[in-house]
């Protein structure tokens, strides 16, 4: 069974890349950004004509943290939404019998019922900040449903809560919290100091998913005979951002002090899927926090060497 895994080179399509090579009588597919551009249809509908793949993951996406997300929206919403649509409908007229398509928790209204579950897409305002990301997602989704309604092919979808894991973004100001306090507290143990910089308040509580898990995740849902149209992919528990610092911190080695500079936000209290679906089909994370911040660390430390950060 051929495979075509898009957008490789990124956090999530490397994992799948690692999952799926060598599962027996699967063969991994992937095309370089300089041999297939998704943005372009004729070039998606071509690769698709060429290769006939028997499934497709669509985990090519233009993503950022808040700030990438505020200042680049048109970028965000046009590149995220034409490779949605290029490669579901590329997949559907060149015979692809089903397709993964990959979203984001951010898709649920900002005042969602805590754990969200699926059931609460579009039934309120998105959080701004990030609304033309959700967008372009939400529409993805929405294409799987609409293909496999109309035409019968098997396009479902998965919606990962916040990932983690090697071939993260390290930048300190753009990129989300783990990676940031990953890298801080590496620099001050490397550099001798005796405090790292955390921002808010350290309350509010997010849920972490090790990007070994989602591509485990995928796999599983990719086995499943008829999928929900869409799933969340989480680990059904979360923790305080206080309570990560103090778990960066032990794995990195830092023994200083942490500081919270409670002029930077806080963001939004809690952000938890419910995925009580996903657990009920039969599957669940299985890298610890921990676990999962020292095998990242060591993948951090492994690409500062190779100097590839
Ligand atoms: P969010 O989950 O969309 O709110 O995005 P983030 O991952 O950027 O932030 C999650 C929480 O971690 C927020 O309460 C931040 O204030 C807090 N936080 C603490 N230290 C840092 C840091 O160094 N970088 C980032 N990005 N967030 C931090």
């Amino acid at each position: 069974m051929k495979i075509y895994i898009a957008g490789d080179r990124g956090m999530v399509g490397s994992a799948l890349v690692r999952r799926l090579t060598g599962e027996p009588g699967v063969t991994v597919v992937t095309r370089s950004r300089e041999k297939l551009d998704l943005e372009q249809q004729a070039q998606v509908e071509a690769f698709f004509a060429a290769e006939r793949p028997e499934v497709a993951i669509i985990a090519a996406a233009r993503v950022g943290g808040i700030y990438a997300n505020k200042t680049y929206p048109a970028e965000f919403i046009y590149s995220n939404m034409i490779v949605a649509a290029n490669a579901i409908h590329a997949a559907w007229k060149q015979g692809t019998k089903r397709l993964l398509f990959l979203g984001s928790s951010c898709i649920y209204p900002k005042h969602a019922p805590q754990p969200m579950p699926e059931e609460c897409l579009l039934t309120s305002p998105l959080e701004p900040t990030n609304e033309a990301y959700a967008i372009a997602k939400i529409a993805g989704l929405k294409l799987c449903q609409y293909y496999r309604q109309q035409h019968g092919v098997l396009f479902h979808s998965a919606m990962p809560t916040n990932l983690y894991g090697p071939g993260d973004n390290y930048h300190l100001e753009n990129s989300h919290v783990l990676p940031a306090l990953l890298r801080k507290f590496h620099e001050a143990k490397e550099a001798g100091r005796a405090e790292v910089v955390a921002w808010g308040t350290g309350a509010p509580k997010r849920e972490f998913l090790h990007v070994d898990d989602l591509a485990d995740a995928c796999a599983f849902l990719l086995t499943l005979e008829n999928p929900p149209d869409w799933i969340n992919v989480g680990t059904g528990t979360d923790v305080t951002i206080k309570e990560l610092t103090e778990t960066v911190a032990e794995v990195t080695g830092f023994g200083g002090r942490i500081v919270w500079d409670a002029s930077k936000p806080d963001g939004t209290p809690r952000k938890l899927l419910d995925v009580s679906r996903l657990t009920e089909l039969g599957w669940r994370a299985r890298i610890a926090l921990r676990e999962g911040v020292a095998r990242t660390y060591a993948a951090f430390l492994a690409e500062q060497a190779a100097g590839t950060l």
